[in-house]
């Protein structure tokens, strides 16, 4: 049977991968909606290419540009916009999957909209589930949705696993999530004040979008990843471990009840996680290049210093701390990290910003209690956030 798939966030770096997976496998997967918040032209060109039924933008006047550019070339695809249009899409009763690959906690209502209609969903979009927590593991049991990680470290740990998930409590006594350690592990933390989010966003190993490429220099990557661990695979805090792997070969591991530890390897291309979503419990060719043994550098580890990664510290804190702060971390982040981009901060005031708002807004009782209740905390957050980058502008 052929898988009508909906991609959020088409026209980024995850989304294109998805493509290039499925251009592969044109007999088993159908394109039926593309979305995404920018760069209409690059959207525009998806849709020529991949005649999807829907396409979705944020604003009405871009769905009118792309409907115009579209029928004037005799495409067929209807164009819709703002926010319910994805949660429409992702829940649309002729989709079978929905790649989650949105940037941010934007992509959390689209994500609880394919997770409460019960779609296999592949999640790409960690913030979702760092934001929505309990609430977003929720709507995926109520909703009988098949939530498949697409992050690379947490699809290693899920192949690392059976496929009956009833087995996973009793087999796991902790899983060890890798990191490469970003672009600036062997520099001076005292000499990050001035880089730029050029040089941050040059990851020695992964080609990546912008925010995650900075969350990564950060370690914020891995600390939203420890939380992302935590609900995928219900684990306490503590038995998510965190090691350095500067070579992106191991992609995570579980470690055993006996002992015996099981890895994921295999070059750093998310070809291969997004393939395993894309196929799962099956295995398809995802075009990525393959593994040499003979050509490999040593793969080395090394301890995940939360003194030279406070990010790290942040994200156990939270997830120790009352239910919500997770969340309120992940929104001081995102605007933190805008504003980095935008050249408003320092690179080293995104930590500062993170753990000053974390501290100022400990989540009080209520404000975890639904969905709405988070989102409230979130936007509570962000404006303290913003807040807080008013005040350290250069
Ligand atoms: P990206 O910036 O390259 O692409 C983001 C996509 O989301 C774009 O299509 C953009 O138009 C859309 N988008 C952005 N803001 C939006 C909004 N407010 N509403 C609707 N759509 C919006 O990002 P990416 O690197 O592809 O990452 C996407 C997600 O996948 C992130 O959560 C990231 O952490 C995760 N992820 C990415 C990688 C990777 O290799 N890039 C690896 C693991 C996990
Ligand atoms: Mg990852």
């Amino acid at each position: 049977m052929i898988q009508r798939v909906c991609i959020l966030g088409a026209t980024g770096s995850v989304g294109l991968s998805t493509l290039e997976v499925i251009a592969l496998h044109p007999e088993r997967f159908e394109v039926f909606a593309l979305t995404a918040q920018q760069r209409v032209d690059e959207l525009i060109a998806l849709c020529r290419r991949w005649r999807p039924r829907f396409a979705a933008v944020a604003t009405a006047a871009q769905a009118r540009e792309m409907r115009a550019v579209l029928q004037a070339e005799g495409v067929r695809t209807e164009v819709l916009h703002g926010t319910q249009a994805l949660c429409d899409l992702a829940a649309h009763p002729e989709v079978h999957s929905v790649m989650a690959a949105i940037v941010g906690a934007a992509g959390l209502a689209p994500c609880i909209a394919a997770a409460r209609a019960g779609k296999r969903l592949m999640l790409a979009n960690k913030e979702a589930l760092v934001v929505g927590g309990r609430w977003f593991m929720q709507a995926v049991h109520q909703g009988g949705a098949t939530l498949l990680p697409i992050d690379s470290e947490h699809s290693a740990i899920f192949q690392c696993l059976p496929d009956d998930r009833r087995q996973w409590p009793e087999r796991i006594d902790h899983i060890v999530l890798t990191a490469s350690g970003g672009p600036f592990r062997a520099r001076d933390p005292r000499s990050l004040d001035d880089v730029t989010p050029d040089e941050a966003c040059a990851h020695p190993n992964w080609v990546m979008g912008r925010k995650i490429s900075v969350d990564s220099a950060t370690m914020m990557n891995k600390a939203l990843e420890v939380i992302e661990a935590r609900w995928l695979f219900d684990l306490a805090p503590e038995r998510v471990r965190v090691v350095l792997h500067p070579q992106s070969i191991i992609h995570s591991m579980v470690v055993c009840r006996d002992g015996s530890v099981l890895a994921q390897l295999g070059t750093p291309d998310m070809k291969v996680p997004i393939s395993v979503g894309l196929a799962h419990p099956a295995r398809l060719e995802s075009g990525a290049s393959r593994l040499d043994f003979l050509a490999l550098q040593a793969l080395t580890f090394e301890a995940a210093d939360h003194g030279r990664y406070p990010a790290l510290g942040l994200a156990y804190a939270a997830l120790h701390a009352a239910e919500g702060s997770t969340t309120v971390l992940n929104a001081a982040n995102e605007v933190a990290v805008a504003a980095f981009l935008e050249r408003r901060i320092r690179f080293t005031d995104i930590h500062r910003i993170n753990a000053a708002i974390v501290e100022a807004l400990e989540p009080r009782s209520g404000d975890a209690d639904s969905l709405d209740a988070l989102l409230a905390l979130d936007a509570r957050a962000r404006a303290a956030a913003l807040a807080a980058v008013e005040r350290s502008r250069r």
